[in-house]
């Protein structure tokens, strides 16, 4: 009888654990996903709460995208409830190639877009309209309709290591760009002349592998508006630009160290010009006859300043000259009849012939013009 009570006992206990598993079990969902539940309503309070089997009912509450993820929510009729995230989808990658630039059509780089509706990832870059790409046929853009500029003329050089430019060969443009690399090898100067009377040309591009500019390489380019000199351009030869009547832009590059004799003489148009760090020696008659230049800044490694190199510049107001200038040329400020602030940021020293220039002269600005472009104006100042 005790034995019988027992396996009675034994067998309640057992259905009991079932049954309360099977409670667990019907709940099964919840605990599975546990570490992806985002958030979980309290257990509902309302009489079903702790008699029946959760009957869950799935719904996606926010589409997963690409780069964001979605919410899945399970819900029951009792009101208890909870939120399990969905991946983010990652984009549908499709690639695609370049395209150049062409004179009449926007180019791009290789990029990449997603092809999932709605998504707006790209690496889509355009690039600009290349306005020397042409497609030539016969000399004739067949794009843009343009003829053909035709090409400088480049000659090897004596040691058969670089280049030079040396005319205008076919070139039948308007803006020269000289090439950095010609068949092979660095374009390293522009020859004596070389554009000597190139009436057509209105702009000049040096590009960095130049490093000297020849005499009279652009004497006289009377349409001549533009003149970007590249960096590593260290001599400016005697009358580069000489009578350049129409130079307004010029950005001297910033390794020139000597300008040429006349090598900017009357280039009438040039309002205004800075001179690089770099520059060491100024030349004769450097910027005579420069009509229009307002001001200078003679930069502190200028040494000397040749004669004439600012004779006649009647607009002329105001000058800086740099800590190192131990030589002004007679005349160099000859007729700048304007000249009303001369700087000298080294003002000890200054002789001119007998006399020696008292320093409170020098650090009145006013009187220093008036000295350096009247009373002393035909003498060679010189700092010891
Ligand atoms: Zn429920
Ligand atoms: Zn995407
Ligand atoms: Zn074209």
């Amino acid at each position: 009888m005790k034995k019988m009570k027992k396996i009675l006992m034994t067998t309640f206990i057992g259905l009991f654990v079932v049954l309360f598993l099977m409670g667990i079990t019907s709940c099964n969902d919840l605990f599975a996903v546990t570490n992806s539940i985002i958030s979980q309503s309290e257990e509902s309070t309302n009489d079903f709460s702790n008699n029946h089997f959760h009957d869950w009912n799935e719904a996606v509450t926010q589409e997963a995208k690409c780069e964001t993820e979605g919410i899945l929510t399970y819900s029951c009729y009792c009101g208890m409830n909870y939120t399990v995230k969905i991946e983010k989808l990652g984009h549908l990658i499709e690639e695609y190639q370049g395209k150049e630039a062409t004179c009449i059509e926007k180019g791009c780089a290789p990029y990449e877009e997603c092809k999932r509706s709605g998504c707006q990832y790209t690496t889509y870059a355009e690039i600009e309209i290349d306005s020397n790409n042409h497609n030539w046929v016969n000399n004739i853009c067949a794009d843009c309709k343009k003829e053909k500029d035709g090409e400088l003329q480049y000659s090897i050089s004596a040691e058969g290591d670089y280049y030079n430019v040396t005319g205008i060969g076919s070139f039948a443009g308007e803006e020269v760009l000289i090439l950095p690399i010609y068949e092979g090898k660095p374009v390293k100067k522009i020859s004596y002349r070389a554009f000597k009377d190139c009436d057509k040309i209105t702009s000049i591009t040096i590009p960095n592998t130049i490093v000297e500019i020849g005499t009279e390489a652009f004497y006289s380019c009377d349409n001549l508006k533009r003149a970007i000199i590249g960096n590593n351009v260290t001599i400016i030869g005697d009358k580069a630009f000489y009578a350049c009547g129409r130079l307004e832009e010029l950005v001297v590059g910033s390794s020139v160290k000597d300008i040429g004799d006349e090598a900017f003489f009357s280039c009438q148009s040039l309002i205004e010009v800075e001179l690089p760090d770099s520059l060491i020696s100024i030349g004769k008659g450097a910027f005579k006859w420069c009509f229009a230049l307002g001001s200078i800044k003679i930069g502190d490694s200028v040494q000397s300043i040749g004669e004439y190199a600012f004779a006649s510049c009647k607009k002329l107001t105001d000058v800086i000259i740099g800590s190192s200038v131990q030589n002004i040329e007679a005349y160099a400020f000859l007729y700048c009849d304007n000249l009303k602030s001369v700087i000298f940021k080294n003002t000890r020293g200054w002789t001119v012939g007998a006399v020696n220039i008292l320093e409170e002269d020098l650090k009145d600005f006013s009187k220093a013009a008036n000295y350096l472009a009247e009373i002393y104006d035909d003498t060679t100042w010189v700092r010891k």
